[in-house]
Order: structure tokens, then C-alpha cells, then sequence
């Protein structure tokens, strides 16, 4: 049995708020992958000989399903656009690392993506997986069950009567989605990081029939583009990691942003994980001209 994940404390202007402390899991298979990535963890080894999955270079699901496959001993294969001028001259960040740990990595041409894409599961054999990019897959369920479950035992150990919501943030919805299935007595609340709420319902509607009523998704008062550096998020990483703990540059500030703006409840924050990005992230903040 796995032990929970610890809950930690910390000040933001002004408020408390809780954070279930996913990120501590291990270096690579951590946050949310790891629970979204659970039932697959508890697979046996024989189940399978080869996981394949596709999506973005720097991307967290492909370091945590690389961290899995060496763990289990199986092939990994992951699909990618075309790389970057810089990564094809030097590996780096999360894509450094998942070859590392033994990622077999195919760039596909711009034209070509789509299509293949669409037919990786045309032809597989019974050892081999799919997992959609991002991990937004029906075997998140488990995991997610099971990070609610150990959040509800923490919450009674700990006399923790006062929190009301929970928090966590979006990319394809999956982790939000099935989080808010698994509590229905409390309010979830998430953002929209890659696009806008009606595309992360969409992405989500993919996965469940009707959004559970107790899911609630801030709307930004601003439209951010994904993965691109702005002052606030910046600030709103140091202001996080000078409270104590570490988030990540992506998803992070834009719910905490949103959370500080919209709510007022006492929330318990499920950290997403994500952390070992932000190297890459901060030098892309260091080559814009922001300080570190
Ligand atoms: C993948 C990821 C998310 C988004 O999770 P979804 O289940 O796709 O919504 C959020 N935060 C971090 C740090 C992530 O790596």
C-alpha cells in the first residue's frame, strides 16, 4: 500500500489554504499523473511489453509514463510534432530527461501527425497501450477514487471540518472531472490553462456523459495563451514558492490567480505536480528579460 501523500499549510495574501502534496510523490511519476496513471502502476508487469502515447516535448504525461515504463521494463514510444531548432541541437528539460529514463522518441512531419495519430490503435497487439495525450483516459477514474478517498481520511484525521473545496487545475480536464466525480458534497473548482471553459467542457464531455454539478471552472478574466511566459504567472510563482512551496510555471498560477480573485472559501489545493518543467520554463523567463 502506498503511503498518502502529506497536506501542507501556507499564507497567501492573506488567506490560508491547504495543499494535499502530490508533487512529493517521486521525482518524474508525480501530481496528477501519478494518480491519473494509477491502475497502470498497478498493472503487472506482464500485462504489457509496450506503452505508446504522443503530444508535447516538454510535456509532463510523456516524463511520467517514461518514469512508469522503466519502472515496469516496458518499451516506451512516444510521437511529436517536428522538434524545435534547440532541442534538436541539445535535449533538455522533461524531454532530456524521459530519453534518460529510455523514451524511444519519433518526430513526425507537421502533415502527417493527424493522420497517424488517428490511427495508432488500427493494428496494435494485445501487449501494447495507447495512452491519449495528457493521460485523458477512462483509467484515470481509479486513481483519482483513491486520491479522494485519501484526502477524506486526512481530512477527518486532521480535524480539517472547515474546507469546504477543493482545487486543482486543467489541461484536458481529466484530473478536475474525475476529482469532482469522486466528492460530490464539495465544490471542485478548476481553470482552463490550454484554452477557454467551453473547450475544456468539450474535452471533458469526452470522457463523461454530463459534467457533475459540483465542478466549477473559474473563467479567466484575461485570455492566456498556454505555455507562454507572463509577469503575473511569475510573480505568482515566487509569491507561491517564497510561502513554501514549489508550483509549477504552466498550470499553477492561473487557478491560483483565479482562486485568490473568485473565491473565498477555505479550499484544500491537490497539487498537480509538474515542477521538474520549470527549469525550462524559468530560462525562457531569464531569456525574456525577467529576473530569477
Ligand atoms: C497534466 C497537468 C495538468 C492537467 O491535468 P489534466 O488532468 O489534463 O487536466 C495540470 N497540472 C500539471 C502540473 C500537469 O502536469
Amino acid at each position: 500500500m502506498m503511503q498518502p501523500t502529506p497536506i501542507s499549510k501556507i499564507s497567501l495574501d492573506g488567506r490560508d489554504f491547504l495543499i494535499k502534496r502530490d508533487d512529493l510523490y517521486d521525482r518524474f511519476l508525480a501530481g496528477n499523473k501519478y494518480r491519473k496513471l494509477y491502475k497502470l502502476l498497478q498493472t503487472p508487469k506482464e500485462r504489457y511489453n509496450k506503452i505508446i502515447s504522443y503530444g508535447g516535448t516538454q510535456s509532463n504525461a510523456m516524463l511520467a509514463l517514461a518514469a512508469l515504463c522503466k519502472q515496469k521494463g516496458w518499451e516506451f514510444t512516444y510521437y511529436t510534432k517536428p522538434l524545435s531548432k534547440q532541442l534538436l541541437k541539445l535535449p533538455y528539460g522533461n524531454f532530456a530527461k524521459a530519453l534518460e529514463l529510455g523514451m524511444c522518441h519519433i518526430a513526425l512531419e507537421e502533415e502527417l501527425y493527424r493522420g497517424f495519430i488517428a490511427s495508432l490503435r488500427l493494428e496494435l497487439d494485445a501487449q501494447t497501450l495507447v495512452v491519449d495525450q495528457g493521460g485523458a483516459n477512462p483509467i484515470a477514474q481509479e486513481g483519482l477514487e483513491l486520491l479522494a478517498k485519501e484526502v477524506m481520511e486526512q481530512k477527518e484525521l486532521l480535524d480539517l471540518h472547515n474546507i469546504t473545496a477543493f482545487a486543482t487545475p486543467s489541461g484536458t480536464g481529466t484530473t478536475a472531472l474525475f476529482l469532482a466525480r469522486a466528492l460530490p458534497r464539495y465544490t471542485i473548482y478548476t481553470t482552463p490553462s490550454v484554452a477557454d471553459a467551453a473547450y475544456l467542457r468539450l474535452q471533458m464531455l469526452a470522457l463523461c456523459d454530463t459534467l457533475p454539478p459540483n465542478l466549477h471552472i473559474l473563467k479567466p478574466k484575461k485570455k492566456y495563451h498556454f505555455a507562454k511566459p507572463y509577469r503575473e504567472f511569475y510573480e505568482l510563482y515566487h509569491k507561491l514558492l517564497q510561502s513554501g512551496v514549489e508550483f509549477d510555471l504552466l498550470y499553477a498560477p492561473l487557478l491560483w490567480q483565479e482562486l485568490l480573485d473568485q473565491t473565498t472559501e477555505n479550499i484544500l489545493y491537490i497539487h498537480s505536480g509538474g515542477i521538474t518543467g520549470n527549469d525550462s520554463m524559468l530560462q525562457r523567463y531569464a531569456r525574456k528579460g525577467f529576473a530569477t
